[in-house]
């Protein structure tokens, strides 16, 4: 039974099967590329997450100019939730949600420095909308033009 045993053979040149350094290897390379890749997608669902928030807001300036447009003032509201109702029900928006989860800010400058009521030139009036998850994705003045004054 000398040298002739299953153990013996196994260490000769035809053996099939794996040794614990190529599985070593194998698992190795896939841990690497995992590592490069796991990262990037959860990166690109972050920019999509991020443009789609962007979309949002862009929606929001829209619909805030609209409705300046059609009533010579933003809607009141204390705080976004107000705002945003108030586009709703004008039909000016629908549903707009951060995919991160980011709570809207909506800040109303009104031309004559009071907030909360029309200034004496609408075109001075601006709002700004941002999330607080991505902040403020664009310049987001409603009135690009009436900034400089
Ligand atoms: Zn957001």
């Amino acid at each position: 039974m000398k040298n002739s045993g299953v153990g013996h053979r196994r260490r000769g040149r035809t053996r099939l099967g794996f040794t614990l350094l190529e599985m070593t290897i194998v698992l190795f390379l896939i841990g690497i590329t995992a590592a490069i890749a796991i990262p990037k997608l959860s990166q690109s669902a972050e920019q999509g997450k991020s443009r789609a928030c962007a979309t949002d807001q862009e929606a929001l300036r829209a619909a805030l100019e609209s409705y300046h447009a059609a009533h010579g003032s933003y809607p009141n509201g204390t705080d976004a939730q107000a705002i945003i109702a108030a586009l709703q029900n004008d039909g000016a928006i629908g549903e707009v949600a951060c995919p991160s989860g980011g709570q809207w800010e909506i800040s109303l400058q009104y031309g004559s420095g009071q907030t909360g009521a029309a200034g004496e030139n609408p075109l001075d009036d601006t709002a700004t909308v941002r999330c607080t998850v991505h902040g403020e994705l664009y310049g987001t003045q409603i009135h690009p033009d009436a900034n400089g004054e």
